[in-house]
């Protein structure tokens, strides 16, 4: 094939986790490539301020830190292409990388951090306030609402733990499930039916987020009672589920039935040997940052140790 190249280390994805990557493989000369993506700097280039990550004691803007973790990775010479893989074939090393349907890459290793993306009710006053007091990660945003009335759609356990989470920050904490029971475990059940200050709302679908410049309450429905009622809230969080985005690999490596890469617990290693996953796309309890940054950090020493035992680095 033309436009044939060959490198090191392929990382692809540039979250937290495919920068760290970058950066610890930079630092150890093996001159990675990176493939952006199509949403180059993942999913914090859609949040607003972040206060929760280390060495940023008067938090920073989402995006900003984003072109800091780029900043930081280019420093060391990492070469990233602002594109996307559309397919990868893993069958043997060195792995076909196959960039927007028309350049391969050979690369002798690949870090897999291609994140995960947020379920969306698809509300388009959701979408407009996106950012403005609708939020999909209450870890990430909960704290500027403290002393405030929430909501939170979602019956599973990240929609339970995130309510249980805000109940401590928040006054009220409306629980929108759409079916008359939780999905959720019965041990994160008990924590929400034992939590005062949670109401849960059974049968309650969301018709609107309201508010002009940002939240100021969310038009719910009961599909039962077919009665309609605002909740007067700042903040509307959304949990229905993530969709980490590992399509393009599900033919080569083991994942769970949602699409999360399996890794051997401990490490970075798929069950292909020098193709490591990290971040989202392998993670779906921690989900922040700095463990996506971490587990990068892995993938990158992992992915130099191998190249080292194969004697190609
Ligand atoms: P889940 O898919 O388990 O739950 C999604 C929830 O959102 C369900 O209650 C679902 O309702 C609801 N939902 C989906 N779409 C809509 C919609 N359009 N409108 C309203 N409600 C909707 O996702 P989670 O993120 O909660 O969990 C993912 C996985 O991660 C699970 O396996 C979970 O157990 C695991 N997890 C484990 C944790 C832990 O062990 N500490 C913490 C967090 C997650 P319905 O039930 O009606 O389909």
């Amino acid at each position: 094939m033309e436009n044939q190249e060959h490198v090191k280390c392929l990382i692809i994805g540039s979250g937290p986790a495919g920068y760290t990557a970058a950066i610890y493989a930079a630092r150890a000369d093996m001159k990675p490539v990176m493939v952006a993506g199509l949403q180059p700097g993942g999913q914090l280039t859609i949040t607003t301020e972040v206060e929760n990550y280390p060495g940023y004691p008067k938090g920073i803007q989402g995006p900003e830190m984003m072109e800091d973790f780029r900043k930081q990775a280019e420093r060391f010479g990492t070469d990233i292409r602002w594109s996307y893989v559309s397919s990868v074939d893993f069958s043997k090393a060195p792995f076909k990388v196959v960039v927007e349907e028309k350049t391969t890459i050979l690369a002798d290793t690949v870090v897999i951090a291609t994140g995960a993306s947020a379920k969306w009710l698809g509300l388009p006053s959701e979408q407009r306030l996106n950012g403005f007091g609708v939020s999909a990660c209450a870890v990430c945003d909960g704290y500027f609402f403290r002393g405030q009335d929430v909501a939170i759609v979602g019956g599973g356990d990240t929609a339970a733990e995130e309510a249980t989470y805000l109940a401590k920050l928040c006054r009220k904490v409306y629980m929108l499930i759409r079916k008359g029971e939780l999905r959720a475990s019965k041990a994160m059940q008990h924590r929400v039916f034992n939590t005062a200050n949670i109401e849960v709302m059974f049968n309650t679908d969301t018709k609107e987020v309201m508010g002009g410049k940002a939240v100021e309450g969310v038009k719910v429905y009961n599909t039962k009672t077919k009665e309609e009622k605002t909740l007067t809230v700042t903040g509307f969080f959304v949990a229905i589920g993530h969709q980490p985005n590992t399509d393009i690999f599900k033919t080569w490596l083991d994942m769970d039935e949602q699409g999360y890469i399996k890794t051997v617990p401990g490490s970075s290693n798929t069950k292909v040997p020098g193709v490591f996953a990290c971040g989202d796309a392998q993670d779906k309890i921690y989900r922040q940052a700095v463990t996506a940054a971490g587990s990068g950090c892995m993938a990158a020493i992992d992915a130099e140790r191998y190249l080292s035992a194969q004697g190609l680095h």
